[in-house]
């Protein structure tokens, strides 16, 4: 097939593909010379042009009226509005009384002159993005012990080559299923896949051996299946002796995790974690990679870091074909994460607490270092600090939809409607700009072009396919005009995104992630570029002395354990035709009939207990409050567990019922564990 070449718009694979046709009817197909997919899509990547044409794409700004509506604007008018908003808030409670909410969604571009946006023409601390929900953890977990964080510091496509892999937590074979090839290439070739998961999922179905833990017993896993490899001699001394720090403590603490304590702490039959523990032990070249499944809880740090010390202690990361690596989930999460729209970052990865960072970032905006602002408050907290004396009281959302995406969503819902102004810039009127003073339509994926980095810190170049909607402009157009209605327009001088990443390269210098040899010409003509190079660790780690460092992880338990009155844990997850808060997907027919509503999984036994069967509609109820589902009944879910997936919102919104408790290091809430009940039912 011709066509334009560009990439997906979903997930962190960022599937290469090609488009041609017309934004009413796009015709797509995988792009076979793109080294991460080879041409295969997901049924989401499929279906991504339904969205560009779409009946319900808003294609005109939409600001509230006296009566309280959202109706019609002229950018003029919303944008006088959104200015006046925000002068407004910053009068009655200074400079941080305006907070920015971004988007791992988001291109490189616009992170970046988000957090420029945010620093300079706003002056505030309080920026912050829904990537704190989905990656912080194992990305603070990597910067301890590795001393750099990119999600695979090796390309993709070394899966098929390992010996082993232990895959903690994700789902790959419905969130990224052309993934898949690599998997089945590396077991085709004798290789093992070990799952460990509270449900079999489609990836377990398809694996050696299903480790099936109870949900936030993660860390006491790593911890076992450290203890056998060490008890079996099969940990790698001298790699640990040249290069690694802390490995002794580790040792000590590992040595009380045997088999049965591991079996009475993860539910693991302990003959597993021994079959487990031998696969490894055996294999020449083991992958230890995390999903959300250890990474989104309370301890999420905590939990990457037993997988990251698993990892050194068999002296793997570095190694070819080996190592940890995390798998990023949204389109641009690992980009998202290095360009300066989290709290405590400046561009290039760098700490915004770090004077020379302070000074270099200073140096290419033309101010002056003392005029940056500090670190501000996560993502959580900043919504959760609405309505408090100290808290924003003006917030400004690009591409994200926190009404459903963030934990005890009915409370972040209420504290969002205590702001006196929101400002949503979407392509749809998701449930957060629902409730917006100020909608702006935003171009999309395929209307612009623009860089995002992928799940392998693979720097990729979308190109602009068709021309956005008339009264359409892209989100770069929207900071550009709202930073000249703040007075601050010299400091955006281009919308373009090729002059943006230019300036974002240089922002990015000599910073862990550095860019700053990188042009769309060189990313066009090769397909994507790695920064720091293809593989990361071959010879030494990014920290003071060179050597990575084990971290001491134990007695790790989730915020709030089943008791009489929640008598089961709830985790949550994604399924294969939806995506994030599902504002675009859902509206995508194709998927919706795949994926059409949500479905609570339960295992058998539960079922008959509840006397409930397969489609009966359910509530599900915990301290934060109640759900209405369907019933899925399943073998492959543990008998004390409850999945829900979390792409909807209203009174299926799983997140109404998730857990806000934070990990202390990421932020990270914790949306994988909570205490549940089942109840019959229909109303939430
Ligand atoms: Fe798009 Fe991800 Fe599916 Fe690839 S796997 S087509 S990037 S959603």
């Amino acid at each position: 097939m011709s066509g334009v070449k560009t990439h997906c718009p979903y997930c962190a694979l960022q599937c290469g593909m090609r488009i041609e046709g017309s934004p009413q009817e796009p015709r797509i197909a995988g792009d076979p010379d793109f080294p991460t997919n080879r041409g295969a899509l997901c049924v989401k990547g499929w279906s991504a042009g339904v969205t560009l044409a779409h009946p319900e794409r808003l294609t005109t700004p939409l600001v509230r009226n006296v009566r309280g509506f959202l109706e019609p604007a002229t950018w003029d008018e919303a944008i006088a509005r959104t200015v006046e908003g925000f002068r407004e808030a910053r009068a009655q409670g200074g400079a941080d009384a305006v907070g920015v909410f971004g988007s791992g969604s988001l291109t490189n571009e616009k992170a970046y002159y988000l957090g420029k946006f945010a620093r300079v023409a706003l002056g505030t601390r309080m920026i912050d993005y829904n990537g704190r929900f989905c990656m912080s953890s194992a990305a603070a977990a990597s910067n301890k012990a590795l001393g750099v964080d990119r999600g695979l510091p090796f390309p993709l496509a070394d899966i098929a080559q390992a010996d082993a892999i232990l895959l903690v937590g994700s789902n790959v074979a419905e969130t990224m299923p052309p993934l898949m090839q690599y998997f089945e290439a590396q077991r085709a070739r004798g290789g093992k896949l070990i799952v460990v998961d509270p449900r079999r999922s489609s990836t377990g179905l398809a694996a050696d051996l299903h480790l099936r833990l109870a949900p936030g017993s993660d860390a006491a896993v790593a911890n076992g299946l450290l203890h056998l490899l060490v008890r079996a001699g099969a940990v790698d001394a001298k790699y640990i002796r040249e290069r690694t720090e802390g490995f002794e403590a580790v040792r000590a603490v590992v040595a009380s995790y045997w088999p049965e304590r591991v079996e009475s702490l993860a539910g693991v039959p302990q003959a597993d974690l021994l079959r487990a523990a031998q696969i490894l032990a055996h294999a020449e070249t083991v992958m230890v990679l995390t999903g959300r499944g250890p990474e989104q809880q309370s301890h999420g740090v905590e939990n990457a870091l037993s997988y990251i010390n698993l990892a050194l202690a068999m002296g793997m990361v570095g190694k070819r074909n080996a190592g940890y690596g995390c798998l990023t989930g949204q389109g641009n999460g690992q980009g998202g994460r290095e360009h300066g729209q989290k709290a405590d970052q400046l561009p290039g990865y760098r700490r915004i607490d770090d004077p020379a960072a302070r000074a270099h970032v200073a140096g290419v905006w033309g101010i002056d270092p003392e005029s940056i602002p500090g670190p501000g408050k996560s993502a959580y907290e900043m919504l959760d600090g609405i309505g408090e004396a100290e808290g924003i009281r003006a917030l400004f959302v690009m591409g994200s939809n926190p009404v459903v995406s963030a934990p005890n969503a009915r409370r972040i819902e209420a504290r969002l409607r205590e702001l006196q102004f929101l400002v949503v810039s979407d392509f749809f009127r998701s449930e957060t700009a629902d409730i917006a003073d100020v909608v702006f339509p935003a171009a999309q994926w395929a209307e612009e072009p623009g860089t995002t980095t992928n799940v392998e810190g693979r720097v990729i170049l979308r190109r602009r396919v068709f021309d956005p909607p008339q009264a359409v402009r892209t989100d770069l157009d929207l900071l550009c005009e709202l930073a000249a209605g703040l007075g601050k327009g010299e400091f955006f001088p281009s919308s373009d995104p090729e002059r943006v990443f230019v300036e974002l390269c240089r922002a990015s210098a000599g910073g862990p992630a550095d860019y700053s040899a990188m042009s769309y010409g060189e990313l066009d003509a090769k397909g994507g570029v790695h920064w720091g190079g293809e593989r990361l660790f071959h010879e030494r780690f990014p920290t003071p002395s060179g050597r990575a460092r084990f971290h001491v992880v134990h007695d790790v338990h989730p915020f709030e354990e089943p008791n009489e009155s929640y008598p089961l844990y709830l985790t949550t997850g994604r399924v294969l035709a939806q995506y994030q808060s599902g504002t675009q997907t859902r509206r995508v027919p194709t998927l919706a009939k795949v994926n059409p509503e949500p479905l609570a999984e339960m295992h058998p036994l539960q079922a008959r207990r509840h006397g409930l069967s397969d489609g009966d509609a359910v509530i599900l109820a915990t301290r934060r409050g109640r759900a209405r589902f369907s019933v899925k009944v399943t073998p492959n879910i543990r008998e004390d567990t409850v999945f829900v997936p979390f792409h909807w919102g209203g009174v299926g919104s799983a997140n109404r019922l998730t857990q806000d408790a934070l990990d202390p290091t990421s932020r990270m809430p914790e949306f994988k564990v909570c205490a549940v009940r089942i109840e019959r039912g229909t109303s939430a």
